[in-house]
């Protein structure tokens, strides 16, 4: 069988595909045949051929966990039909959906590429155009075996990825880990970047929304917040996202406790920086050690986003916390340096 050269389009929702209505902007049904007819319409249309198919449309803050299989299954439902994927999805939480899509399509031989945008497709100044076209030229990079972003300009790794800027059209970039491609004269790929292709190793598993919650410090944070989490017996994992290198406070007697009793409870306890630079290192404060001695899993240079998306997929395969911790602790796909 000849090697498929046809693009899969997804789209699921996000501002993109919007209009304006009377309490903002909201999904628009028919986006597929508008995408369509101005990328045909324009003077640069791609040059591979793609099909447009579609889940039903939403504002990406309205995505959940459970979300996520389905955009994984309408991958693989088009898998060996084609050569790779574009997936449009709301920027809000595209780099949350880009690092659950990472961990389910490990090992994945083909692109997909995640993309969207600030402005309507067809509203004045939009970026829509453009990020599809470029979504659609690294879609079709054999080269690139692994699930990333183009927004703005840039071809980023989708579990390193942040959005960062709320209105600016440069809205996504990945603090930890260099551009994977850029468009500049022409489309960049920079192979010295680029995940070497690996062993297939797909999952897509049912998560359960309530199985992860994170967990922000902040000055005074108070104690009755984690016993309030660690009622709910669905709860089975916490991404806490501390102070610099992984640093809480030690001295607060009532959270250190209450923290102890999540872990005694067998919730999974998981650091990862508030810092957009940079990663944990438990042990060189006291005030990390302290958590390093509850057995809080350090989390490296992980974004909130793939700590947050690794950790629902392994508490979704497996029921055996030592596990769970293990897997935290490896690299699947470039996640963590
Ligand atoms: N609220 C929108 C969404 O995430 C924002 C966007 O797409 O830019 O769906």
């Amino acid at each position: 069988m000849p090697s498929p050269t046809r693009i899969l389009i997804l789209h699921t929702g996000g501002t993109i595909g919007m209009a304006a209505a009377a309490d903002g902007y909201r999904p628009l049904a028919g986006f597929p045949e508008r995408l369509r007819q101005r990328l045909e319409s324009s003077a640069d249309h791609p040059a591979s051929d793609y099909d447009i198919v579609e889940l039903p449309p939403i504002d990406s803050a309205d995505l959940r966990p459970a979300h996520w299989p389905a955009i994984a299954k309408a991958l693989l439902a088009h898998w060996d039909s084609h050569a790779g994927f574009v997936v449009l999805h709301g920027t809000d939480t595209m780099a949350w959906s880009a690092s659950a899509l990472s961990f389910m399509l490990r090992g994945c031989a083909k692109p997909v590429v995640l993309t969207g945008a600030q402005i309507p497709l067809d509203a004045a100044g939009s970026d829509a155009l453009d990020n599809v076209r470029g979504a659609l030229h690294f879609a079709a990079s054999p080269a690139l075996c692994e699930v990333s972003i183009y927004f703005g300009g840039r071809l980023l790794r989708g579990n390193r990825s942040r959005k960062l800027a709320a209105t600016r059209l440069e809205a996504f970039a990945s603090p930890n880990y260099p551009a994977l491609g850029e468009a500049g004269n022409g489309f960049v790929l920079h192979d010295e970047h680029l995940l070497a292709a690996g062993e297939r190793r797909f999952c897509v598993p049912v998560y359960d929304d309530q199985a992860v919650a994170v967990l922000t410090l902040h000055p005074g944070f108070p104690a009755a917040l984690v016993d309030a989490l660690v009622a709910n017996p669905r709860l089975r994992g916490i991404v806490l996202q501390t102070y610099g290198v992984g640093n809480a406070p030690q001295g607060d007697r009532e959270l250190m406790t209450a923290l102890e009793r999540a872990a005694a409870r067998g919730i999974v306890l998981l650091n990862v920086t508030q810092c957009l630079y940079g990663g944990i290192s438990q042990e060189t404060y006291a005030t990390g050690s302290a958590l390093a001695r509850l057995g809080v899993v350090a989390g490296g240079d992980l974004t909130l986003e793939a700590a947050f998306a690794k950790l629902h997929l392994l508490l979704a395969s497996t029921d055996d916390a030592a596990a769970v911790r293990r897997g935290m602790g490896e690299t699947w796909c470039g996640e963590m340096s």
